[in-house]
């Protein structure tokens, strides 16, 4: 398939503006291709989202627990529903997940859940990149069919355009560290993405060291977990050394600010960490603890509750949130995506610039953070393919609803 996008106003992570046409051939940007022509009459093109940490399935449970702790609201709400749930509830689950996220403008994920070949098939139905992290815990007693369905399932997807497999022992409170080294060695061997919750809440530091005689970060740094292609989930309360070691590591961190204010887990340290030369990404983390599936909102409120907290109305500028959004996923991920340029995969939102929210228009920029409404986008492109122009392209909306509904229904009735 070759397109020609004419008169796109195209914004990059720089948060420039340069009008132009935009050819995609296949699922690439080239510089020129003859192809079918269409206009896009001034809107604007930029990169799609890079989600770097969901649950997508959890829209099962969105609103099921509010104004509980964490350890509560796992251990009383989500764990027992998740016993229960069958490969099919997770496939409608994510497949309700990445409708919302491809709505709102995210083209890329990285999902750490079960039933993995559920959640690849949910994503390549509506048309959705990302890579599914098999989540893996070992307190149940089955962490090696797991772990071996795991590195199955990234050899199975080794050369899919849309999904690639990935390794999530969940956290150190539901892995061994026997198992989590085992893991750490299969992302390795694999040469895969590795992604873990860390230090999250207040009390996973001392609650660890109690079990292990050992900081829950130098266990980790032991066993090789920390390299360019590990994102580590939250990292709320990591103190400056443990920064300085992931910066050192080129490790990721994806700041997940509303799920940690939520949750009362606290502010990660992100302006430390960017002045040490960490790479940060954003993520939605579930819509369980979130509860949207919407990276404007964590470009918002990730800068707003920085500044508030530190009284300092210069920190986590647009510029630097945008690249965490779209560009800085880059370095971990296995796909070319967050920026329009040759070469990359073609993956864009299309924006309207005349939409309130997005007026006067000569300051798009900022609007994109702080004032910008879901409601300006128009199309979203993923691989070169349209797969949300008002409605989704490759799946009945209001079908996927119903069956999401009777799902929810049915997973109540089995608790
Ligand atoms: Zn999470």
């Amino acid at each position: 398939m070759k397109k020609v996008l004419k008169n796109c106003l195209v914004i990059n992570e720089n948060l420039s503006v340069e009008k132009r046409d935009l050819y995609v051939e296949g699922e690439k940007f080239v510089d020129f291709v003859d192809g079918d022509i269409e206009d896009m009459n001034s809107m604007i093109v930029m990169p799609g989202l890079v989600n770097t940490h969901t649950h997508a399935a959890m829209t099962l449970f969105r609103g099921v627990a509010e104004d509980v702790a964490l350890s509560e609201w796992l251990s009383d709400y989500i764990f027992p529903r998740e016993l229960k749930l069958t490969e099919e509830d997770v496939y409608i689950g994510s497949l309700i997940g990445f409708m919302e996220m491809i709505k709102n403008g995210i083209t890329t994920f990285v999902d750490m859940y079960f039933f993995p070949h559920a959640v690849a098939q949910a994503a390549k139905d509506v048309g959705m990149r990302g890579i599914v992290a098999r989540g893996l815990a070992d307190v149940d007693g089955h962490g090696a069919e797991k772990l071996k369905e795991c590195e199955n399932f990234i050899h199975e997807y080794a050369s899919d355009p849309l999904i690639r497999g990935g390794v999530g022992p969940h956290a150190l409170y539901t892995c061994s560290n026997e198992y989590f080294k085992e893991s750490v060695e299969v992302a390795h061997s694999n040469d895969s993405l590795l992604t873990f919750h860390l230090l999250e809440s207040p009390s996973e530091r001392n609650d660890y060291k109690a079990r292990s005689d050992i900081e829950a970060v130098d266990f980790l740094n032991s066993i090789g977990a920390f390299d360019e292609k590990t994102i580590v989930a939250h990292g709320t309360h990591l103190n400056d050394e443990e920064l300085e070691l992931l910066s050192q590591c080129k490790t990721t961190i994806s700041y997940n600010p509303t799920s940690n204010a939520k949750l009362g887990n606290g502010i990660a340290p992100i302006p430390k960490a960017l002045s040490k030369g960490v790479n940060i990404t954003l993520g939605t983390d579930s819509a369980a603890s979130n509860n949207s599936l919407n990276l404007f909102n964590e470009m918002k409120f990730g800068s707003l509750i920085q500044r508030a907290y530190k009284k300092d109305p210069t920190m986590m500028k647009i510029k630097e949130i945008f690249k965490m959004a779209t560009c800085n996923a880059r370095k971990p991920i296995p796909f070319d995506v967050g920026k329009i340029e040759s070469g990359m995969l073609a993956d864009l939102v299309v924006v309207d610039p005349n939409e309130l929210s997005m007026i006067p228009q000569k300051y798009f920029y900022s609007h994109l953070v702080y004032s910008f409404d879901v409601t300006a986008i128009k199309k979203v492109m993923i691989g070169g393919k349209w797969v949300y122009d008002g409605d989704f392209c490759n799946v009945n909306t209001q079908e996927v609803i119903e069956r999401f509904e009777k799902t929810v229904d049915s997973i109540d009735s089995r608790i």
